[in-house]
């Protein structure tokens, strides 16, 4: 039993079936509870100021959470390596809790911590709590249906209760006050810590299957920003969809996928910047400026592509469909590098995933793990099948409401009070297969 420990917060801000935290909590007298904001990565982040918003909110909505519990969430900003050395020495610490962390960010200041707990005989005591299988223990398996039949077989889905009281010692530490946002942010309008909950117990995961493809419609889970950061755990997620829809489910197939991009990166770790696909990293990406810039603007002239970034732009999330298809759009149709999407995604998404987002870019691009050789999105044929009435694009291009869907799906054939189309999605096929091959 340990006198007194830090549990570090990271992607796991609940207290409510949280591993490292329940451990912490059970081998000790005293935790203090601690979440860092790190300047490096804040720097980094700096324009996603929405996304800090709701971290922000999240952060104080937990701290009401530990309180009810006896105990105080402390924050700090500062690199951790720094955080920690100050409250081992002064506090008389015995080990850091805390959920260990996949992402290739999130390994660096692990590792930085990991050392500084060796330097000063501090235990560094990590759990398995970001995915719902150990994604570790899985033979290596480069595409996604043999993984997810070892996925399957690998799932660890106790829950842990939230701990009963949680002690935590006076510290007098020059701390942030997330109440009065020392750390520069906007508030986040769209995003709520307390949505992701709800929409839990109202989601209709029966009919998850037959709607997640339509944009149209309000058919996918939302959960996305709730798990990247923690707020609901996996395991009650798993719980609830599979006693709704049954254990092979395409939601849960779903959240294997995301497993699956963390089992690639662990053995492939180059898979940051370094195609997947050798006989892809040659490609020459034309890295069209002009075309860029359009695409980022929304005014490339495809109605559901502007649409789509329209979305990302206004609520910081975009349909999976359609992140897809404007993935194919911007590499296959602009043959602009996959790197560029991934890193204006990176911008903008609520629910960025450091691993998730480059897997799916590579994936999108066909450079990733995929057994098909050349995935080609038809934007024409993609607006005509998941926004048969164009909800989707009357909804954020309003301006082209009173426009009837057969001239708004295929802007090549119809002439638009819009603007011009960039590229002839059909004359670029030939360029494409020249491209790739
Ligand atoms: P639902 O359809 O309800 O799915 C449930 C959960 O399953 C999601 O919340 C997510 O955790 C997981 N999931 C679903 N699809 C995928 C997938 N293709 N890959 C991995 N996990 C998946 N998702 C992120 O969380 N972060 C990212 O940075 C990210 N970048 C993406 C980039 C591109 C180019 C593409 C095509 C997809 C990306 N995705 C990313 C995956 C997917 O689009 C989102 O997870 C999903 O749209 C989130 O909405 P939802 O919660 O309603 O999803």
């Amino acid at each position: 039993m340990y006198r007194r420990v830090i549990f570090w917060f990271k992607r796991d801000l609940r207290i409510d079936d949280n591993r490292a935290l329940f451990e912490a909590c059970q081998n000790s007298f005293e935790v203090i509870p601690v979440f860092i904001f790190i300047p490096s990565i804040l720097e980094r982040f700096k324009s996603y100021d929405r996304r800090t918003g709701f971290l922000i909110e999240s952060l104080k909505h937990l701290s009401k959470e530990i309180e009810k519990k006896g105990g105080r969430l402390y924050c700090f900003h500062d690199e951790p390596q720094r955080v920690f050395l100050t409250l081992i020495r002064k506090y008389g610490i015995q080990a850091i809790f805390t959920n260990r962390a996949f992402s290739w960010s999130g390994e660096e200041v692990e590792e930085t911590v990991k050392k500084l707990c060796l330097n000063e005989g501090v235990d560094f005591v990590t759990f398995n709590d970001n995915f719902l299988a150990e994604i570790d223990k899985i033979p290596y398996r480069k595409i996604y249906s043999k993984f997810y039949r070892y996925w399957e077989q690998n799932l660890r889905l106790t829950e842990v209760s939230s701990p009963e009281r949680i002690n935590t010692p006076k510290l007098n530490e020059p701390e942030i006050d997330i109440v009065a946002s020392e750390i520069s942010h906007e508030k986040n309008i769209v995003w709520k810590p307390d949505f992701g909950i709800r929409r839990l117990k109202e989601f209709d995961f029966n009919r998850y299957e037959e709607l997640r493809d339509r944009l149209d419609i309000d058919g996918t889970s939302k959960l996305s920003p709730y798990i990247r950061f923690g707020l609901i755990s996996l395991r009650k997620i798993y719980r609830v969809a599979s006693e709704a829809a049954g254990q092979d489910c395409q939601f849960i197939k779903e959240l294997a996928w995301r497993e699956f991009w963390y089992h690639i990166k662990l053995n492939f770790p180059q898979f940051k910047n370094l195609e997947f696909q050798e006989k892809r990293r040659k490609i020459r990406w034309q890295n069209d400026e002009k075309l860029y810039k359009a695409f980022i603007e929304a005014k490339t002239g495809y109605p559901l592509i502007d649409a789509a970034i329209i979305q990302l732009k206004q609520e910081n999330w975009m349909h999976n469909r359609a992140r897809m298809i404007v993935a194919s759009f911007l590499t296959k149709d602009l043959m602009i590098d996959w790197r560029w999407g991934e890193s204006f995604f990176m911008e903008h998404l609520i629910d960025y995933d450091e691993v998730v987002n480059v897997g799916n870019w590579q994936w999108n691009a066909s450079v990733g793990p995929d057994p098909k050789p050349l995935r080609i999105f038809n934007p024409i044929i993609q607006a005509k099948k998941f926004d048969p009435d164009c909800k989707f694009i009357k909804k954020y291009l309003p301006s082209l409401k009173k426009l009837p869907s057969f001239m708004l799906h295929d802007p090549l054939t119809h002439r638009l009070p819009y603007h011009k189309p960039i590229v002839n999605h059909f004359e670029r096929l030939i360029l494409i297969k020249k491209l790739y091959s």
